[in-house]
């Protein structure tokens, strides 16, 4: 059996069993080596009664000792008792819902049970334990990988199929690391590891294998970042010299800025008077006034005679960064333009020359910033809005097209010091630790569904008022159609009943970029009361007279998440409301607590980190890394600054990474790092 062989070729597997691998992301025999127990359960102590202790969960090999009794429980439950002996004691075992079991025992013989003992004055009795008969060795006895499943999928499914494949493969997976360094740093070979992994012989066997592969893990993410980083060193920028011009752009002013803007434009401006390229993340909380620091920086650059170039996550927020900073810009005399994946062909032909002879200075967009017919003139100034939803590759990406060009980074989820100092080791990191005055806290408040008439009165009379409403979707965790198709349902069953009598609207993913655009214009300009949304809404929208949020199922947002959808409102003079409709047992409501105490994103999210632990929070894919399989980022720090010393070593020596012992790291970066995908996620 060969790694590249289809899955339905393993015996016992089958065309119609694949597709339920299929599902777990197993297609080849290679996909299920590379599919990894989350951990162990050890059967494999054995113990004489004798020697059991009151709640250990062990295996006894016993025998029979007495007739079967089946009957029902007075709650119509099958129950299957016996008492088995191992020559010595006698211990008791039950079954509920079992019925069948009597006909494993009936066969007589030694048998293995695996449960929890537990004592009962007389007799150690085990509930529902795996038994197994004197031929099988399957499931007690010893070391069992558990993996995750999918309905109609158990371990056993699982367990069998990785057997036969190791039974039967001819052929190694190819070990990514150069011997010199697994040797170097007491690393076991991939495929022993990977064999300690499914078929553990001790618990110390499994660790010494997981550590391996998470080695592996956090080498590459190292490796891939330093590869990236290196390639934007190689770049000098160009220096805009007249940053004093930004006290006067801020003189023009609508409002005066805070002290936290004031010092953080600082920060910015002095690393733009450098040939160094500027490469500083800005962290703000929502509201904190963030894209007017960005813009004190396009207007040095636009005032020197170059270009900068402002990239969003989304269509929705580049529009609207696009409709700011065109008022902001128009009147100094700098021409703004957007680009986005959605223009038509002659829009997109006019942008496009405006970006490629200089006639834009203030270039807005989409990741469509970086599609390879897009040319600038002489950027200067490159900027990322809420950087965490582009791949490290994209900003890079970025970076190149901006050859030269200083970059800024700018986001609202603040990001565990030593997560950041992974990613963006090499970083500035300016904070914005202050909102603009006159800002009325939202006032917050989580409900049951019993009070849902009340909210949505209130909702009701905040609209007589002449306010406007969100109201966030249940979030449901299945594909992007059916997110898009629950809300449609969910928006139409408030437009029939309740907000029968006000203009409601639906917005979600699955809609086309000019039918988003036009629903959020109109809801700008008031034409809308309600906007029923998804997620979508999350990032940096702003309309100001929009007081009121309701949010759905918020027990299953994670804090920050919350806080952002929430920094969607406040935005104006009005009082504001958010109310979140929320159940769960008591930690839901600690965190639904928080959510009505603090308006600190920061906060937030540290207490969001206490009470879901570190496991969750360090989720970095939302930071457009491959996702970490093996390697877990709070418990494993140790092995990641073994790794990261391996990694400089290893780029020292190779840079590029041309040597042939090096071949399948860069391939694996490759793979890993440069794939970008649509939606903005690496691959
Ligand atoms: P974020 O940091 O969430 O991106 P924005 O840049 O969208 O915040 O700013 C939110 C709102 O606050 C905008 O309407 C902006 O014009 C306004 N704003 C920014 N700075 C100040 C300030 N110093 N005083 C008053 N309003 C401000
Ligand atoms: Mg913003």
């Amino acid at each position: 059996m060969k790694l590249s062989d289809n899955i339905k070729y393993v015996k016992g597997i089958g065309e119609s069993r694949a597709g339920l691998f299929a599902k777990l992301g197993i297609f080849s025999v290679d996909d299920l080596l590379f599919y990894l127990p989350r951990s162990i359960e050890d059967r494999s102590e054995t113990k004489p009664i004798a020697e059991l202790m009151d709640g250990e969960t062990v295996c006894v090999k016993a025998f029979l000792a007495s007739g079967i009794k089946t009957y029902r429980s007075r709650n119509r439950v099958a129950v299957t008792q016996a008492t088995v002996s191992d020559g010595q004691n006698l211990m008791k075992v039950t079954w509920f819902n079992s019925p069948y079991i009597a006909n494993t025992l009936k066969a007589g013989g030694e048998f293995t049970f695996f449960g929890k003992a537990i004592y009962r004055g007389q007799f150690f009795e085990m509930i529902n334990p795996v038994t197994e008969t004197e031929s099988g060795t399957k499931k007690t006895g010893k070391i069992l990988p558990i993996y995750p499943t999918t309905k109609g999928l158990g371990q056993t499914n699982i367990r069998n199929a990785v057997e036969t494949v190791f039974s039967s493969l001819s052929q190694m997976p190819e070990d990514i690391l150069p011997t010199s360094l697994t040797k170097e740093h007491g690393l076991v070979p991939l495929f022993s590891a990977l064999k300690s992994l499914h078929m553990p012989k001790s618990a110390e066997e499994f660790e010494k294998a997981r550590m391996r592969l998470a080695f592996e893990e956090l080498f590459v993410l190292q490796a891939g970042i330093c590869f990236l980083r290196n390639e934007r060193k190689n770049y000098s920028a160009t220096p805009i010299k007249n940053v004093k011009c930004i006290a006067d752009f801020a003189k023009n002013l609508p409002f005066e800025l805070t002290n936290a803007q004031k010092r953080v434009i600082n920060e910015i401006a002095a690393d733009l008077t450098k040939t160094v390229p500027m490469n500083r993340l800005v962290q703000g909380d929502v509201g904190s006034g963030k894209t007017i620091v960005a813009a004190s920086a396009m207007y040095a650059a636009a005032m020197a005679g170059f270009q900068s170039l402002m990239m969003a996550p989304t269509e929705i927020l580049a529009n609207q960064h696009f409709k700011n900073l065109e008022k902001l810009f128009a009147p100094l005399g700098f021409e703004t333009i957007l680009i986005t994946g959605n223009m038509t062909a002659a829009q997109r032909r006019e942008a496009l020359g405006k970006a490629e002879s200089g006639a834009a200075k203030i270039i807005v967009g989409t990741h469509a910033l970086i599609s390879e017919d897009v040319k600038y003139k002489n950027p200067a100034l490159v900027i990322t809005d809420e950087q965490h939803r582009f791949g490290v590759r994209q900003r890079t990406l970025l970076t190149e097209k901006g050859f030269g060009a200083h970059t800024l980074v700018m986001t609202a989820t603040p990001i565990p010091r030593t997560l950041s100092l992974i990613l963006y080791g090499d970083l500035d990191i300016s904070v914005i630790d202050e909102l603009p005055p006159g800002r009325k806290p939202i006032e917050t408040y989580s409900v049951k569904e019993a009070s849902r008439k009340k909210v949505f009165d209130f909702v009701l009379q905040k609209i007589k008022e002449g306010r406007q409403a969100y109201i966030i979707c249940p979030l449901i965790e299945e594909s992007e159609a059916l997110v898009a198709k629950s809300a449609v349902e969910y928006g139409e069953k408030l437009k029939k009943s309740v907000f029968k009598n006000c203009s409601v609207a639906v917005l979600h993913g699955r809609l086309k970029a000019t039918e988003r655009k036009q629903i959020m214009e109109d809801f700008s300009a008031g034409k809308i009361d309600i906007l029923v949304s998804t997620t979508v809404i999350e990032v940096g929208v702003d309309v100001a007279n929009a007081s009121v949020m309701v949010i759905e199922n918020a027990e299953r947002f994670g804090l920050s998440q919350l806080h952002q959808l929430r920094g969607r409102i406040g935005r104006g003079s009005h009082s504001s409301y958010c109310i979140m409709f929320a159940e769960g047992g008591k930690i839901a409501e600690e965190r639904m607590k928080i959510m009505c105490e603090s308006c600190d994103g920061f906060k937030i999210s540290e207490k969001d980190l206490e009470l879901r632990g570190p496991g969750e929070f360090f989720g970095i894919r939302q930071h457009g890394l491959p996702e970490l399989k093996v390697a877990n980022l709070s418990t494993d720090m140790q092995l990641l600054s073994q790794a990261k010393t391996a990694v400089e070593k290893l780029l020292d020596a190779d840079p590029e990474l041309s040597s042939p012992e090096n071949r399948l790291i860069k391939e694996k970066i490759h793979s890993d790092f440069l794939n970008v995908s649509e939606n903005g996620v690496l691959n």
